[in-house]
């Protein structure tokens, strides 16, 4: 039997992008359905960065006091460690922001936080295990979706869809968006290993050689990151685990006493990296947003604040006309026209880090010393506020001016 439902707006994907779009809505008492394919937020594969924008919409919100009680590390400054030495990156103290920090936290407990915020208005529903297999589309106009869930087939139909379904987007292949990939030369493995009182505090990544590894701080253990050479894993494997470990100690010695942790393939996951962006982000009843409109790599860690901008512009260019009735693709276009060059200029940006300092194309000088721009931060610590505010803020940072329910 096929479980049937009529919505305002319909949101695939429970991600940051997808929760605070849903989470905004429901706040202008829109009537919103979350879809969720997993059962819970707890994956370990995003990134745990909440940053001075967002927590300034946590501000803006009403929420910022209750969201800072959850467990949460705050880094003022960006250190990175290049080759044995360490180089501030960013200061985030001169920001324009009530929070001058960006606070590492898992992304469940954001996620939990923003879904019970949103629960608390009526007319927001979450389905966690709903996985969007297909859009129903009628007159060349999406109408809604079709979703597998743990009851059976559930159908929703509603006056808008926004995709925030990530990077693997069902949704904008399913209306055959049509999408430009940008080359990218590295993947990431992707593991935990555990910590111990005395390890260094969060930093920026270990940089080596032109090559990178990020540890993010989980309480009570290391979220680590190892980027390599797109493609390379099979290689790598080849080498055996025990020169794999000898690798990881060789950017973080602090490791070496818990690397035999990695015993086994298993325990180690090869995540692959895109940047990509649609040509156009919208088509009549459909828009997307965050990784589903344009695929971030974790470099600089800034794809889960511009998925959040996106979602706040979507509520500030929308939610007053859906509280009316449905919108036209013309307004759904004054999405992607606010959101396009911010995107764009932050996806230069990694497609530069990618090719300069992680990838090993680094000059002979820079894959030994210090890469040259890193240099100018280390000497000119005013200089520090500059990629501060492009990873804190992002280039035209969102603020929340939604309507809330009539
Ligand atoms: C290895 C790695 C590390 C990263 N680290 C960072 C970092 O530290 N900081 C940072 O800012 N960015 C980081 N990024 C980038 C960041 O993860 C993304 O830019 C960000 O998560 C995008 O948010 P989103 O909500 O658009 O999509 P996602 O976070 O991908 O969320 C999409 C959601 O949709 C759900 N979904 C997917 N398909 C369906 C379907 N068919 N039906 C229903 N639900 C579905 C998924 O389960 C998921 O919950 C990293 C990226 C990678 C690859």
């Amino acid at each position: 039997m096929v479980e049937r439902l009529q919505t305002r707006c319909v949101i695939v994907g429970g991600g940051p992008a997808g929760m605070m779009a849903g989470y905004l809505l429901a706040r202008a008492g829109v009537s919103v359905a979350v879809l969720e394919k997993h059962a819970d937020f707890n994956r370990d594969f995003r990134g745990d960065t909440i940053h001075p924008s967002t927590l300034e919409l946590m501000y803006e919100l009403g929420l910022l006091d209750e969201f800072l009680k959850l467990p949460h590390q705050e880094l003022r400054e960006l250190r990175a460690v290049v080759n044995g030495q360490v180089v501030p990156a960013a200061d985030f103290s001169k920001l324009p922001t009530h929070c001058k920090f960006i606070a590492f936290m898992p992304q469940w407990d954001f996620l939990n936080f923003l879904s019970s915020h949103a629960k608390r208005f009526p007319t927001f529903q979450l389905f966690m295990e709903a996985e969007v297999v297909d859009l129903l589309i009628e007159d060349s106009r999406v109408v809604g979706v079709r979703a597998r869930t743990a009851r059976g087939e559930l159908e929703v139909r509603a006056d808008l869809v926004i995709g925030a379904d990530g990077r693997h987007s069902t949704v904008h292949t399913r209306a055959g968006l049509e999408q430009r990939e940008f080359g990218v030369p590295i993947d990431v493995l992707w593991m935990r290993i555990s910590k111990k009182q005395g390890d260094p505090k969060q930093t920026f990544g270990f940089f080596q050689h032109g090559k990178l590894v990020v540890l993010l701080d989980r309480d009570d253990y290391w979220q680590c990151g190892f980027v390599i050479p797109k493609g390379a894993f099979d290689e790598i494997k080849a080498r055996g685990l025990k020169q794999f470990q000898n690798d990881l100690v060789s950017f973080a010695g602090f490791l070496r006493d818990r690397v035999a942790e990695l015993d086994d393939w298993s325990k180690i996951k090869l995540l692959t990296v895109q940047v990509n962006r649609l040509r156009e982000w919208s088509c009549e009843g459909l828009l997307c947003i965050g990784d589903s409109a344009h695929a971030m790599s974790p470099a600089g860690g800034v794809g889960i604040n511009l998925a959040i901008q996106d979602a706040v512009a979507t509520a500030n260019l929308l939610a007053e006309k859906l509280q009316r009735g449905p919108v036209h693709v013309g307004d759904l276009r004054k999405v992607q026209a606010r959101r396009e060059w911010p995107t764009r200029l932050i996806q230069g940006m990694q497609i530069f880090i990618h090719r300069r300092i992680v990838t090993g194309q680094a000059s002979g000088e820079e894959r030994t010393s210090i890469p040259f721009v890193l240099r100018l931060l280390k000497w000119f610590p005013i200089l520090r506020q500059i990629p501060a505010r492009f990873i804190g803020m992002g280039p035209r940072p969102e603020h929340f001016h939604s309507p809330t329910a009539p």
